[in-house]
């Protein structure tokens, strides 16, 4: 029996995801490593950081996904190291996979720009625990100043919220968050004035949505606005303290809570590879989206430095890792049979991002774009389609059209954190 060639894919995300996918049913064999169990559909993380979703409603058992797939196996692991010329990756513990073929689709992490304070005290989100934690400490804030109140003593800076960049998650975040204060937080807290409750959005450009239309960021401010976000434009972070931000000009805004959305660098891991890395440090790749020296090695998603036909440098977005994922795969199936691989060509298919209820935009290729109610809508059913998972899809429908029935945001469970047995609560940061 001819041997099959062994193709490793870290990350089960996005990219990894749809690279597996290719693959499964064909004459490989496919061993696809996560440091989770499940694979989490991000651009949904601010609803649970926001207590609108639950964490299982945006997430899927990985083994679950490829059960059926008799040429996939499943390891759950933190790679640690890549070693080309061995054609092995290192598993935390000392474990060694081999590999013909090797996808490295193994994402993104926050970058912080080395300003002070905001790896110690910001929250992030780019995981599971990082909304999970986010929800918590908002929450718990809100009680904590309850206490106070009763006391005599509201602290103001515990209502307050820092949101650090106007990016689609940092709108999403600020938007979603005022309309949980307003109409949910607003009506349950006895001795507390939440109209008191502050949500301010830092964004270094003059604008919120870098990239979109000036009509879809317009739209933003102005429904950002509405909801009672206050907004610094043209400014920066100087540094994050334990009580609050201090920006570039010398304001001080003081907040028991600082949300970074603002950097985003590639996965450490692909510092193992050989080549200067790019922005963000991201991996260059050749047009095929292999390593340039090592065709048997390709790298898709946030982690890589993947161009359009223009050279463009394409944004760390889901498409881009989905059909480099793909792509990816088919190369390797392609050179299984024997023939040259193909350049990568992404096609654009828009992009979107929510304001809140019945506001979002969409910008479709050509020019289209949509706000309000109708933005709205077609955000929904896109998220909806992408989602992974029929029983995800059936809640977060019902979870969508109980909220907008009710504005309740029922996923207000405060989580104890830890690791040890004697807490239940969500694992500490990933390492990588
Ligand atoms: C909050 C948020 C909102 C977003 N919203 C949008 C949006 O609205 N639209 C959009 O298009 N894009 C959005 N994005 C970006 C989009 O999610 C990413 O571009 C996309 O996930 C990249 O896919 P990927 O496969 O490269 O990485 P990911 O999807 O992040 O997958 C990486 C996988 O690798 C695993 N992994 C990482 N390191 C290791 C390791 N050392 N060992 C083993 N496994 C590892 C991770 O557990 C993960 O499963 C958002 C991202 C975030 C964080």
């Amino acid at each position: 029996m001819p041997v099959r060639p062994r193709v490793v894919v870290i990350g089960s995300g996005f990219g990894g995801l749809a690279a597996v996918g290719v693959l499964a049913g064909t004459g490989v064999d496919v061993v696809v490593v996560d440091r989770d169990n499940y694979h989490g559909f991000w651009p949904l993380l601010y609803q649970v950081a926001t207590a609108g979703l639950g964490p299982d409603d945006i997430a899927a058992p990985i083994r679950a996904i490829h059960a059926g797939k008799p040429n996939v196996e499943v390891r759950m692991g933190l790679v640690c190291g890549i070693d080309p010329p061995a054609r092995q990756v290192e598993l935390t513990g000392g474990e060694r996979l081999a590999y013909d073929y090797l996808i490295v689709a193994a994402g993104s992490s926050s970058a912080d720009f080395g300003i002070p304070g905001v790896h110690r005290h910001a929250y992030t989100l780019k995981t599971l625990p990082d909304a999970v934690r986010l929800r918590n400490h908002v929450l718990s804030m809100f009680e904590r100043a309850e206490n106070n109140a009763v006391d005599g003593h509201p602290g103001a800076a515990d209502l307050t919220t820092v949101v650090v960049g106007g990016g689609s998650t940092g709108v999403e975040m600020a938007g979603a968050l005022s309309e949980l204060i307003s109409h949910n937080l607003a009506g349950e807290y006895r001795h507390l004035d939440v109209g008191r409750a502050r949500v301010v959005l830092v964004e270094m450009t003059d604008t919120l949505l870098p990239g979109y239309s000036r009509r879809s960021q317009d739209a933003a401010v102005a429904t950002l606005r509405q909801k009672g976000v206050e907004m610094r434009f043209a400014t920066s972070l100087a540094s994050v303290e334990p009580d609050g931000v201090t920006l570039k000009g010398g304001e001080r805004i003081q907040a028991a809570t600082v949300v970074w959305t603002a950097g985003v660098k590639a996965n450490p891991l692909v510092g193992c590879l050989p080549g200067a890395k790019e922005k963000g440090g991201r991996t260059p790749v050749a047009d095929d989206l292999s390593v340039p020296g090592h065709p048997e090695v390709f790298v898709i998603g946030d982690a890589a430095a993947t161009r359009d036909r223009r050279g463009e440098l394409l944004p760390q977005v889901a498409q881009v890792a989905i059909q480099g994922g793909r792509h990816a795969a088919r190369q390797i199936l392609r050179r299984q049979e024997g023939r040259p691989a193909r350049a990568f060509r992404y096609r654009d298919h828009g992009t979107m991002a929510t304001i809140g209820r019945r506001a979002a935009v969409a910008e479709l290729p050509g020019g289209v774009t949509f706000a309000g109610t109708f933005g709205w809508l077609a955000w929904l059913a896109v998220h909806l389609v992408f989602l992974v998972g029929f029983r995800n899809r059936a809640v977060v429908l019902l979870n969508w059209a109980w909220n907008y029935l009710t504005w309740d945001r029922a996923s207000r469970v405060i989580l104890p954190e830890g690791t040890g047995p004697e807490t239940t609560g969500p694992p500490a940061a990933h390492p990588g």
